[in-house]
Formats: structure tokens, sequence, C-alpha cells
């Protein structure tokens, strides 16, 4: 049977680093790791708690000139292969530099949701995945909670569970099944009356602290070295804490992934003050697949919509 270790050995030979996930500061943390050395394999992990989007350093890593030969070995899960087939459809990274280690996946764990189903209080010392159920050891003893009860949002609207672009697949779990209506979300926002919405993100942007993590985390997010929010020379954003200029950095965000967006959830899931700011990009997401049936990351060869834009079409 075939393990993530079995899996990385067989390629091992094919690539010049391997990036993966490894245990972290605690058992429900765990990190991203670039694995250079064969003898690390072994500390390679993947659970549902493996949450963050490696693609997200593809970008910089093939743009550093010393790496920029070289070959990667990368996991991913469905909604990490969508972007990475973004990323390669863009020409942001040649798809001969990848071998992509695609993973089904069950879902990845929200660490709130599981804080508020737990009865006991205990540090986690350890946490297991069998049947659907999440096993969380403490000084307290064991306990057990659903999957399902305590995963991410994304997850809960996720279409692509199975990879959509790999070289080899790792079955270790099944994957989530597609949700009857992925847009609930957000229709259940836009059926609000016009003063329910604003009220809405009133009260949620109000909190943004515009620490940019949200950006940081977007692995289409490629040109947040120069970002429009924090340009001096035009000066589109200014530094005063206004809801104004939050939302009118949230905007430039959702603009600039329009038709690009991978529906990840990483910006909404880095972001510390727990606001929804998936909801804006969702948004966009089910525009593009109204008006040019484009679903983002999941056609290596398909031109973006808004990379092939032609004014002189009717009815957008
Ligand atoms: S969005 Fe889909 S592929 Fe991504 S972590 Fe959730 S269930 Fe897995
Ligand atoms: S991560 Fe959250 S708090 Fe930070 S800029 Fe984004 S929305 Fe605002
Ligand atoms: S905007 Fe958010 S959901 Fe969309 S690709 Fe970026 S991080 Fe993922």
């Amino acid at each position: 049977m075939n393990t993530l270790q079995s899996i990385v050995e067989s390629i091992w030979d094919q690539v010049d680093v391997v990036l993966g996930w490894r245990v972290g500061y605690d058992p429900l943390h765990p990190v991203p790791t670039f694995v250079r050395d064969r003898k690390d394999i072994a500390s390679l992990i993947w659970n549902p708690l493996c949450a963050p989007n490696l693609s997200v350093f593809l970008a910089k890593f093939f743009r550093t000139a010393s790496q920029r030969d070289k070959k990667i070995g990368i996991l991913a899960k469905g909604c990490d292969s969508r972007s990475l087939t973004a990323l390669i459809q863009e020409g942001l990274v040649d798809r001969d530099r990848l071998l992509i280690v695609g993973l089904t996946c069950p879902g990845t764990v929200d660490p709130d949701a599981l804080a508020a189903a737990r009865t006991q209080s205990g540090p986690i010392t350890a946490v297991a995945f069998a049947n659907g159920m999440v096993e969380i050891t403490s000084a307290d003893g064991v306990e057990c909670v659903p999957l399902d009860r305590v995963i991410e949002r994304r997850c809960q609207r996720c279409r692509h569970a199975h990879p959509v672009l790999y070289d080899v697949v790792l079955h270790d779990f099944e994957p989530r099944p597609v949700p009857k209506d992925p847009f609930a979300h957000v229709e259940a926002l836009e059926n609000q009356s016009l003063e329910a919405r604003k009220a809405f993100w009133l009260k949620e942007l109000e909190r943004c602290l515009r620490c940019y993590a949200c950006r940081n985390a977007c692995p289409l997010c490629v040109c947040q070295d120069h970002c429009l929010a924090e340009s001096r020379t035009p000066k589109w954003v200014t530094q005063k804490d206004t809801v104004a200029d939050k939302f009118l950095f949230h905007m430039i965000h959702t603009l600039h992934l329009a038709g690009r967006c991978t529906e990840c959830g990483e910006c909404e899931r880095a972001c510390p003050m727990k606001i929804p700011v998936g909801l804006l990009k969702e948004k966009t997401a089910q525009i593009a697949m109204d008006l040019w049936h484009y679903e983002s990351g999941t056609d290596p060869g398909a031109r973006p919509p808004l990379l092939s834009y032609d004014a002189s079409v009717t009815g957008i």
C-alpha cells in the first residue's frame, strides 16, 4: 500500500526538493517544510490538520535566481491543486518544474470549531483520524468528535476534494462529496436587504487590522511586493483607520482576484480577526461561472477570462 513516505521516496530522484508539512509546535498546527535531505522524508505528514496551501511559496521560490531551474515535489490537496493549476495557467509557474503529489481530502480542521466541540479542556497531546472521526488525546483522556462538525468553511463548500492536477495521488482519505449549493453562504448574504448587507460588511471590516495576512496567504496574489494598497505613488489607500480605507483595500484584493481566485479559502483562514473575506472572492467566482462558465484553476490549458476579455461581447 502506498504511504506518503513511499510515494515521496519513489519521486525523490526526480526532484531537487519536496515541499510538504511536518509537525509544528503542537499537534494541532502542522507547518510547511522544504525537505532537501532524503533522511527528512520521514518527518513529512499529511492529515486534516495540514491546512496551509503550499502553492503560496512557489512564485517566490522560482523568482529566486538560484532556484529557478530546480524541480520541486509538492503535496497538494484538491484546493491546493487548483491554485497550482491557476499559477501554471498564468505562466507564473512552469508545469515541468513541478511534480505534484495529489492528496484526496476529507476536509481540514478549523481549530476554533474543534475547541468548541470538545468537552474536555486539557492541552491536546495527540490527534488521530479514522472513520470520519477526530480522536483527541489530552491529560483528561481521549474523546472523539465527527470530522464533519469541525471542518473549515471552505471545505463545507468544496467542489474539488479530489485533486484536479497531479502526477501521483495518495488516497489516504475519502474525498469530501460535492455539496448541493457551494454558493449557499454568498446567496444567504445576498438575499438580505442592501441595508442589512451594508451593516454586515461595516461590522466585519471595522475589525480589519490591515495586517495584510489575507493578501500574503493568497497563492494568486503575486504582486504583493508592489501592492496598490501600500503604494505611495499613486496613493490609492491611506493608512487612516477608517472602514472606507479598509473596504477599498478589500475591493482591490477582490477585483485583482476576480476570475483568478481558486476558492482555496486561505485568505479567510489567515485572518486573525475572523473576517469572512472569502465571501467577497466567492461572489466573483460565482460571477465567473455564470458569465463565462469558467471555474478558475481546473484546466491548465484554459485562458482566464479577464486575460481574454472582449469588450465587444454583449451581456456582460
Ligand atoms: S477546500 Fe476541499 S480540498 Fe481544500 S482542504 Fe477543504 S475539502 Fe480539502
Ligand atoms: S487578514 Fe484580516 S485583519 Fe488582516 S488585512 Fe486581511 S481582513 Fe484585515
Ligand atoms: S483570494 Fe483567497 S480564496 Fe481566492 S485564491 Fe486567494 S487566498 Fe485563495
